[in-house]
């Protein structure tokens, strides 16, 4: 079976009710750039894909960064001195520390612990997100409304974390095809607590890596579960032979909330991934963006950055900063939905397909058209579905010069994409066409 035989068979329904489980699972964990929160979470996708675990160490030059000391947290929580209750709690949500916390244990006032602090006025409700990974700082993060309540006096604060020499820890799955040529697949893994950004595209990505496990690949395929910016530099750093392999690729996230499909291109903008795509959701029929290539966002910068110029776009739906909860305790596993992570995940496998069997052909009667009814190909249907089916027979045969791609021939004709795959296998089979 391969990737467009596979697209058939698939529940998307229940696929999307299992990436959310996955979700479900990880969200509690505190993950960050480094730490054993990476670390459970890779060993959760491992028992549903063959996934390596690697790691580089703290102090590994990786082009112009190092590898930064490796952070984990026990507990963190400010209480008010001489009470034992906790105002804020690390264990309540993990999103009330500064991600990257260095460790602090004394008593100060409020106005002391007021330059610690960070809250979203704009939406006093919710805790921020806020990471300070390479300047050594504490901090919390709290609503803006609890903020507001605190009263004047002395607080007791402790952050029980570990700032020191360890590693760096990503996931990996390589999956040989007939070519050595690879798609690339990558999602951020260095979230905590948020469920959109970016469980949803390590769900996806993993869903998807376990079924291409299953089927025939004429590309080869790889899969990066890797923190955000310093993940894929040192991934790049560290792999150069295998990123010069990389022929196409999407950077995964955003990929769980009700918003559109959104295509960001990649540096190259007109590359086979960039037409792909476009076809992919032009084909589903529903409203969708595409928009360029800019050297900002995650990490299709890296592998868009000159040296390499990989051929990776990113298939989001709504982007990063553009929905209210982004970045924020309202990124949770109610934004979230197994309809859209279903949806998502064979946007995805349709991808995958186009890339699998897009391919130039060469027409094998090329003085004038072949008589189709002789060879069982005239529609049987009539009406508007058999003219179409006619249409794209001819297309393919017309344009089938040995040099034109399906994805060509879809571009100049306007037919869909899977209509012109169907047409080019049935020609293929009658002895018209022949793979270039
Ligand atoms: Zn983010």
């Amino acid at each position: 079976m391969d990737a467009v035989d596979l697209l058939d068979t698939l529940d998307f329904e229940r696929l999307g009710r299992d990436i959310y489980d996955f979700a479900r699972e990880a969200y509690p964990i505190c993950r960050s750039i480094t730490g054993d929160g990476v670390r459970r979470t890779l060993e959760i996708l491992q028992r549903t894909i063959p996934l390596e675990v690697r790691e580089a160490a703290s102090g590994t030059q990786v082009f112009d960064w190092v590898v930064p000391p490796e952070w984990n947290v026990r507990d963190a929580w400010i209480k008010k001195a001489g009470s034992g209750e906790r105002l804020i709690d690390f264990r309540a949500h993990n999103l009330h520390l500064l991600n990257y916390s260095k460790p602090v244990r004394r008593t100060m006032p409020l106005a002391e612990l007021e330059q610690h602090l960070f809250s979203l006025p704009d939406q006093p409700d919710l805790i921020p997100y806020r990471t300070s990974y390479y300047q050594e700082r504490w901090g919390f993060c709290l609503p803006h409304r609890q903020l507001e309540s605190l009263e004047e006096g002395d607080y007791e604060v402790v952050v029980d974390s570990t700032l020191e020499p360890g590693h760096l820890t990503w996931g990996e799955l390589f999956l040989p095809g007939e070519v050595e040529d690879t798609v690339l697949f990558s999602a951020h893994i260095c979230h905590p607590s948020l469920a959109n950004d970016n469980l949803s595209g390590v769900g996806v990505c993993a869903a998807l890596a376990a079924r291409l496990v299953e089927v025939e690949r004429r590309y080869s395929y790889r899969f990066l579960f890797i923190p955000g910016t310093i993940g894929s530099i040192t991934w790049l750093a560290l792999n150069r032979d295998a990123a010069e392999k990389v022929r196409h690729g999407l950077v995964a996230a955003n990929l769980g909330d009700g918003g559109v499909f959104h295509y960001k291109r990649s540096r190259r903008g007109d590359a086979e991934i960039d037409r792909a795509v476009t076809r992919v959701l032009a084909d589903a029929g529903e409203r969708h963006e595409i928009e360029d290539f800019e050297p900002y966002g995650y990490d299709e910068r890296q592998y868009g950055s000159p040296g390499f110029d990989l051929a990776v776009g990113l298939l989001s739906r709504t982007p990063w900063s553009r929905y209210p909860e982004y970045h924020t305790s309202a990124d949770n596993l109610e934004l979230i939905r197994p309809e859209h992570l279903g949806a998502s995940l064979e946007r995805y496998l349709q991808v995958v397909a186009v890339l699998e069997t897009n391919r130039c052909y060469r027409n094998l009667n090329p003085y004038c058209e072949p008589r189709l009814g002789e060879r069982g190909l005239y529609p049987t249907i009539g009406g508007d579905a058999g003219k179409e089916e006619q249409l794209a027979l001819l297309w393919v045969l017309n344009q089938s010069d040995g040099e034109t791609s399906l994805l060509d021939i879809v571009e100049r004709s306007g037919k869909s994409y899977a209509a012109l795959r169907r047409a080019a296998v049935k020609l293929e089979g009658a002895g018209l066409l022949e793979a270039a």
